[in-house]
């Protein structure tokens, strides 16, 4: 008997009839003889609604509460499946984030997974039944429920599957699998059948929403097969694992990012100290940065620009606004219509000009880069957001065709 992890999201179990389909996918497994446990994510846009309901009574509620309400949305979903499954007359329990033992630290709405404890899923599929469990969600040490941030369900799965040592982990979404670009946006994006972790890494963190950065992270780390593929169509999908074979391709996708702020702090006194200040500042602020940019010093002072992510801005905002007594900047400025479009791939370690191309095929369309940044598997320049598809494309088109 093999073990399987499944995980829906919210898209793959909108309506009744989306909730049917999954029911019968996972029974269609559980009939192979197979241990079946099920992840999902809460229904269609219940998530958002969710948040646009706490938005009209509270704006600054606070994150305990968030918490408590976003969990909501997988509650209702499980339940439904559950239903679904007992309704086709297979044995079935659907489980809440605390009930499959998850553990994870405070930070509330976008806390972190510290562990699994498995035991009561192992009795659930020890009695054959089939475990649907509430992705994004867990409980901390204070026994309060936390949610992982969005998208976190991928994350969920993934830990169930590490946690379980299980013999497959499939994300089910509405794509068929990992396109070269978003398929929805680009002509030409092609399906790839296998990409690395480390590729994948960068792609879901620069925005190709097929799956969340932290599942693929944790999917590395407990090195876990993960297979993306359609919830509505019967056909393989994109495996993710760790070495796959050589393939000609120099570039694996192209991603662009539009969910991104510049902040540009102006007149910092230009001597040591003035960057880890400021950096440290917004670290403890617990913003993310992304791409950081120095200007060469003049007249004693310079200027540093940063990106965050645009839900973070209001807050990197305020962080760099306290500092004003300890920095002496001149000004910030902000810019929330940027965004940053990317290039992954291995195979540009060992090929030169690849930069060089990307930036061409930008100049052909006239598209102004503000600023690059570069690893060793991929290249990030930050533009205008009304010119991200257009330069996706135009990216895409140069480096596949
Ligand atoms: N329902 C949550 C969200 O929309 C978690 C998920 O979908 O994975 O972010
Ligand atoms: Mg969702």
């Amino acid at each position: 008997m093999a073990l399987i992890v499944k995980k829906f999201g919210g898209s793959s179990v909108a309506n009744a009839e989306r909730v049917e389909n999954v029911a019968r996918i996972v029974t269609d497994e559980y009939k192979k003889g197979n241990g079946v446990v099920v992840v999902v994510s809460a229904q269609g846009d219940t998530t958002d609604d969710l948040i646009a309901k706490a938005k009209e009574i509270n704006p600054n509620a606070s994150k305990r509460e968030m918490d408590m309400l976003l969990s909501a949305g997988e509650q209702i979903s499980i339940s439904l499946l559950a239903m679904a499954i007992e309704k086709m007359g297979y044995p079935v329990v659907s489980l809440l984030g605390w009930q499959a033992g998850f553990h994870t630290d405070s930070n509330y709405t976008v806390a972190r997974i510290k562990k699994v404890e498995s035991e009561r899923l192992k009795a659930e599929l020890a009695r054959r039944n089939i475990v649907v469990v509430a992705g994004f969600q867990g409980i901390n040490k204070y026994d309060d429920v936390t949610t992982l941030g969005r998208g976190g369900s991928d994350t969920s799965a993934v830990a169930i599957a590490a946690s379980l040592k299980a013999d497959r982990c499939q994300i089910y979404t509405d794509v068929d699998g990992v396109y070269t670009a978003d398929p929805r946006k680009v002509k030409g994006a092609i399906k790839m059948e296998e990409i690395t972790y480390e590729e994948m890494l960068e792609l879901a963190t620069l925005g190709a929403q097929v799956l969340n950065n932290r599942s693929v992270e944790m999917a590395k780390k407990y090195n876990v097969e993960l297979e993306v593929l359609s919830s509505l169509e019967n056909k393989p999908g994109t495996i993710v694992k760790e070495t796959v074979k050589m393939e000609k391709m120099l570039i694996r996708g192209v991603a662009a990012d539009k969910n991104v702020s510049r902040i540009s702090v102006v007149g910092l006194k230009d001597h040591p100290g003035t960057a880890f200040k400021l950096f440290n500042a917004l670290g403890n602020a617990k913003i993310n940065i992304d791409i950081i940019l120095q200007s060469v010093g003049r007249d004693g002072t310079k200027d540093i620009s940063f990106t965050v992510s645009a839900d973070q801005c209001k807050e990197a905002l305020a962080a760099v606004e306290k500092m004003q007594d300890s920095l002496k900047y001149s000004k910030i400025v902000h810019d929330e219509t940027v965004a940053k479009v990317s290039i992954v791939g291995t195979g540009m370690e060992t090929h030169p000009g690849v930069a060089a191309k990307m930036f061409e095929a930008l100049y052909d369309q006239n598209i102004n880069i503000q600023m690059i940044s570069t690893s060793e598997i991929k290249i990030s320049v930050l533009i205008d957001a009304e010119d991200a598809d257009r330069a996706t494309n135009a990216v895409h088109a140069a480096f596949i065709g």
